[in-house]
C-alpha cells in the first residue's frame, strides 16, 4: 500500500493555496465543499476565481509567494498550483518545514497527499486512487461506481445516521441492528425507495427477523471469478463462515470482514472436524440467530456432503439455502481444453469417486462403459492404479487415453495425460498432486498443450 486512504475534516480549518489559475481555481471549489477557509496567493487570478474567493469571503492576496506565509496563515494543508517549477519547490520546502502536508499538483515527487477521484454522496465519500499510475482508469472506475449507485443513497444515509439512536433503544443486540440495517441498506442499493425508517423499524420488530440460516454454499473449483454472484452476495451477509481445505485465502478474504471464520478441515484423512460435528455446529449458530455460511469447495451436493448438512437444518428446522458452485470436474475439464461431451466421440458423463466414505479405494464399475461415455474420478489420484487395473479388468481397452488435472482453475493447475497403460507410471515421475480430478475417454484426445 502506497498510500492510506484517510477522510481529512477540513471543517473551518485553513487552506493555504498557491495559484491563481485553473487548476487551483478547481482544487479551491473542492477545498470550499470541505468547508475549509481558504487562503490563496498568485500574482495574477482569472476573474471569474477572484469572483468567486471574494463572494464566498475567502482571502485572495494578489503577490509572489514567500516562505513566511505559512507562519501566517498556519494552514492545515498546503496546495501548489503555479506552472512555475521553483515557486512549487520553495512551497514544498515552506511546507515541509513547517511539518503541514503539501501537495503540488502533477508533481508525485513532492507530494505527502493525493487527491483521490471522488463520488460524493455525502455523507457517503468514496476516494479512487491509482497512486498516480493510472489516473485515466481511477476516472474510469470513479464513473463506474458513480453509475451503479442510487442517487438518493446520501440522503437516506443522513437519515440513517439521524435515526441510529432510536434503532438502538429498540433493537438491544448489535446482530439485530446489523441485520435491519442490511435489510435497508440492500434495498436502497438495489433503488428501492425507503419512506419512512421508523415504519420498516415497526415492521423488522413485529416480523420474526431474529431467526438464524444456514448458506451451503459452493465456492466453485478454485479460481475466485467462478464464484456466483449469490455465493458472493451470501458470503458478504454471514456472520459465521465454516470453511473447508479447498476453499482458498482469496475466496475466503471476499467473505465479510468481520465474520468468524472456523476452519472445519476435510483433507483426505485430516478431517479438523467430523461431518457430524460440522452439522451439530450449523444448526447450534443458526438456533443462536447468526447466518452461518457453509462454505465449500467445487458444488456443495457433488462429493461434498451438502446433502447431509441439509437434513440437519431440515431435522432441526433451521431454514436453508443452497447455492450451486462450479464443480471440479467441470473446472478441470474447461480450464484443461477437454470438453466432458463432445459431438461423434462422447454422449455421456460419470462422476465417481476414488475413495468411498468408508475410505475402501474404488472397487470397479457398477455398470458397463459405453465407448462413448466419459469417465470423471473425484478423489482418486491416490488410488490412480487401482483405478486403473480395475478399468483394464473390466474390459476398456489399454490404449484409453487419460488425464490428470490437478489444481484445476488455480494458477498452479497442471495436466498431464496418458494411456490406462502408462499413466501410473508418468503419474509416479510427475510428482502430480491432490486435488486432482482424473478425466477417462477419447474426449482426452481433443487436449492440446498450452
Ligand atoms: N464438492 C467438490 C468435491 C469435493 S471432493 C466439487 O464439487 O468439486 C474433493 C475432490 O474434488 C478432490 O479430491 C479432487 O478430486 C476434486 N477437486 C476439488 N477441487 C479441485 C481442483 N481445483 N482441481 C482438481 N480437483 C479438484
Amino acid at each position: 500500500m502506497k498510500t492510506l486512504p484517510l477522510f481529512f475534516n477540513l471543517n473551518n480549518k485553513t487552506v493555504l493555496i498557491i495559484g491563481g489559475g485553473d487548476i487551483a481555481h478547481r482544487k479551491a471549489l473542492l477545498m470550499a465543499k470541505a468547508e475549509a477557509r481558504l487562503v490563496v496567493i498568485a500574482k495574477h487570478f482569472d476573474d471569474e476565481f477572484l469572483n468567486f474567493l471574494q463572494s464566498n469571503h475567502h482571502q485572495a492576496h494578489q503577490k509572489s509567494f514567500e516562505p513566511t506565509d505559512l507562519n501566517e496563515h498556519k494552514p492545515a494543508l498546503v496546495i501548489g498550483a503555479t506552472d512555475d517549477h521553483e515557486t512549487n519547490l520553495s512551497i514544498h520546502h515552506a511546507a515541509k518545514a513547517h511539518g503541514v502536508p503539501v501537495n503540488i499538483v502533477d508533481t508525485p515527487d513532492l507530494c505527502d497527499y493525493i487527491f483521490p477521484a471522488i463520488v460524493d454522496r455525502s455523507p457517503i465519500m468514496i476516494g479512487v486512487s491509482s497512486n498516480g499510475k493510472a489516473p485515466v482508469l481511477a476516472r474510469l472506475i470513479r464513473a463506474k461506481i458513480e453509475s451503479s449507485l442510487p442517487s438518493r443513497l446520501g440522503e437516506l444515509a443522513h437519515k440513517a445516521g439521524e435515526f441510529r439512536q432510536t434503532v438502538k433503544n429498540t433493537l438491544p443486540t448489535l446482530t439485530e441492528r446489523r441485520y435491519f440495517w442490511e435489510s435497508i441498506f440492500n434495498r436502497a442499493l438495489k433503488d428501492e425507495k425507503i419512506d419512512s425508517l421508523s415504519d420498516e423499524l415497526n415492521q423488522f420488530k413485529n416480523t420474526n427477523n431474529r431467526s438464524g440460516e444456514v448458506y451451503i454454499v459452493g465456492a466453485g473449483a478454485g479460481d475466485p471469478d467462478l464464484l456466483t454472484f449469490k455465493a458472493l452476495r451470501l458470503m458478504q451477509q454471514a456472520d459465521i463462515v465454516l470453511y473447508d481445505a479447498l476453499v482458498s485465502n482469496e475466496i475466503l478474504e471476499l467473505c465479510r470482514r468481520d465474520s468468524q471464520k472456523i476452519f472445519v478441515g476435510k483433507k483426505r484423512k485430516d478431517h479438523a472436524k467430523t461431518q457430524d460435528e460440522i452439522n451439530q455446529l450449523l444448526v447450534e449458530y443458526a438456533k443462536k440467530g447468526h447466518r452461518v455460511l457453509r462454505l465449500k469447495g467445487g458444488d456443495p451436493f457433488v462429493f461434498g456432503r451438502g446433502g447431509e448438512e441439509m437434513l440437519a437444518c431440515q431435522a432441526a428446522n433451521i431454514p436453508y439455502q443452497i447455492v450451486s458452485g462450479i464443480t471440479a470436474a467441470l473446472a478441470a475439464g474447461s480450464y484443461a481444453g477437454i470438453p466432458l461431451t463432445h459431438r461423434g466421440v462422447a454422449t455421456s458423463v460419470r462422476f465417481l469417486t476414488g475413495c468411498y466414505q468408508t475410505n475402501e479405494a474404488f472397487d470397479g464399475l457398477k455398470s458397463a462403459y459405453q465407448t462413448d461415455e466419459t469417465l470423471v474420478f473425484y478423489m482418486g489420484l491416490h488410488a490412480l492404479n487401482k483405478i486403473v487395473d480395475s478399468l483394464i479388468g473390466s474390459g476398456l481397452p489399454s490404449d484409453l487415453p487419460i488425464a490428470i488435472i490437478s489444481n484445476a482453475s488455480l494458477p498452479t493447475q497442471q495436466v498431464l495425460t496418458g494411456t490406462l497403460t502408462d499413466i501410473v507410471d508418468k503419474k509416479d515421475k510427475s510428482g502430480i498432486s491432490a486435488p486432482a480430478i482424473i478425466i477417462v475417454g477419447r474426449v482426452v484426445d481433443l487436449y492440446q498443450p498450452q
